[in-house]
């Protein structure tokens, strides 16, 4: 028998295309992992903003034929940034000429005379392919929020397609006609939140062979033996998909821990009494520091409703301690400042810590990665998912390694 530890998205998707016998161990007293949705007040919200946009077409029709296609929205993206009390558009650097004047200058000129010798590190990356001002004012703030470390610690491709990257010709054709595209120009979005493609994941299976609230506690590779809060289990091959540091842990397996670090993100979930001001952006990053946040989401002007629903992104370093009642103050505090709550009240609030969020890509880690997979592998214990692979990935890409590993056991 397969065994699959979490019923996130990753091990729903395994458990759909394996033609062996499986079962799957979820620690939580509900399915979905990361992808999740609260219903709290009249709000809905997911952990964190969770939009799709599915490349592949076998995925887009495995989804849509198991989802209510009339409660589903496409979204063109509206983002912008707030940038010393203005907004400009996403990305930065394609909207250099919506700066002050000579702050402008200074992005083109640093733009036209970079060294652009390779470097290995995403900071030395984004020097070398942007310049210093368009580095030093947006991409390297924005970064060091979001990834809570410092960014000469991440491999130049760290962020990999999720980076959008342009040149000097695109920037400056740019001026004249905007063309902000991105790996996710336009999304999908279900009306009831993002658990609904868990949901989806889930139409299916034999509600038997997901075991909630089961925690895997240790795993005795040589004898293929998994412990759990309530069991002992054998298993042909383990397919896991939690964070890949907790899993060599509970195998005993000896890692490099320098190597293998992440951020952590506290989300906020915010739902006010009034409409709010901004009715067009999707979400605003937040490069400066005089923000707590990195970025800050507008689920009402995804789906139209009359009293503002935010979602909020903190990011920390992951062993930070975090104060929940001091760090909604000043959000809140910060989001008046920032314009975005003006006169309207804090209605209803949740909050969630996603922890591993951002796990910090570097090449060691990268090789570190793969000698213990292998050492797994000769386990038959096989780790995959967005942590569990410890990588930048989205569902779609945590939904297609599922199936190439369906393949081949
Ligand atoms: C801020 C943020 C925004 C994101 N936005 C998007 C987006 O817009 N679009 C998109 O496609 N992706 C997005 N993602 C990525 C997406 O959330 C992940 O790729 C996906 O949810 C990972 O699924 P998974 O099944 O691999 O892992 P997880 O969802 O982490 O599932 C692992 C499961 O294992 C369980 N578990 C852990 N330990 C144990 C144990 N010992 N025993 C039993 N069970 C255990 C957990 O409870 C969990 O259910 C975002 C991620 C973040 C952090």
């Amino acid at each position: 028998m397969d065994v699959i530890i979490g019923a996130g998205v990753s091990g729903l998707t395994y458990a759909n295309f394996t033609k062996n016998d499986y079962l799957v161990l979820e620690q939580d007293d509900h399915t979905g992992g990361l992808c999740n949705t609260i219903f709290q007040d009249g709000f809905v919200w997911d952990y964190s903003g969770h939009f799709f946009h599915f490349q592949d077409p076998r995925i887009a029709q495995f989804i849509s034929e198991r989802i209510d296609q009339s409660k589903l929205v496409k979204v063109d993206k509206h983002t912008q940034i707030r940038y010393k009390n203005r907004l400009i558009d996403f990305p930065f650097q394609k909207n250099i000429h919506q700066l002050p004047q000579q702050e402008f200058i200074d992005c083109l000129c640093d733009l036209f005379e970079k060294d652009e010798k390779q470097q290995p590190t995403f900071k030395g990356m984004l020097y070398a392919k942007f310049g210093k001002s368009i580095a030093e004012k947006f991409l390297i703030p924005y970064n060091s929020k979001l990834y809570a470390t410092d960014l000469d610690k991440l491999d130049a491709d760290a962020m990999g397609r999720f980076f959008p990257y342009a040149d000097k010709e695109e920037i400056i054709r740019n001026f004249r006609q905007s063309k902000n595209d991105s790996y996710n120009g336009s999304f999908l979005y279900h009306k009831e939140g993002a658990i609904e493609y868990v949901h989806a994941l889930e139409r299916d299976l034999d509600a038997n062979k997901i075991a909630l609230n089961e925690r895997v506690i240790s795993i005795d590779t040589e004898n293929h033996i998994v412990e759990t809060n309530m069991r002992t289990i054998q298993y042909d091959h383990l397919i896991s998909t939690i964070p890949f540091t907790r899993l060599l842990q509970i195998s005993q397996i000896p890692y490099n821990q320098r190597v293998l670090t992440s951020n952590k993100v506290l989300v906020f979930n915010l739902g006010f009494d009034g409409r709010g001001f901004d009715t067009k952006n999707h979400w605003i990053y937040f490069p400066e520091k005089k923000y707590c946040f990195y970025r800050v989401g507008f689920y009402s002007n995804i789906i139209p409703l009359d009293r503002m629903s935010l979602y909020v992104e903190i990011g920390f370093n992951s062993n930070a301690a975090i104060d929940v009642g001091k760090m909604l103050a000043r959000t809140l505090e910060d989001l008046r400042k920032a314009h975005i709550v003006n006169k309207e009240r804090l209605a209803s609030w949740h909050s969630v810590v996603m922890n591993p969020a951002y796990v910090h890509i570097n090449r060691q880690g990268i090789d570190e990665v793969s000698r213990c997979k292998e050492e797994l592998a000769r386990h038959d214990i096989y780790s995959i998912g967005r942590y569990g692979s410890w990588n930048y990935s989205s569902i779609e890409d945590n939904m297609k390694e599922a199936i190439q590993l369906t393949l081949i056991l």
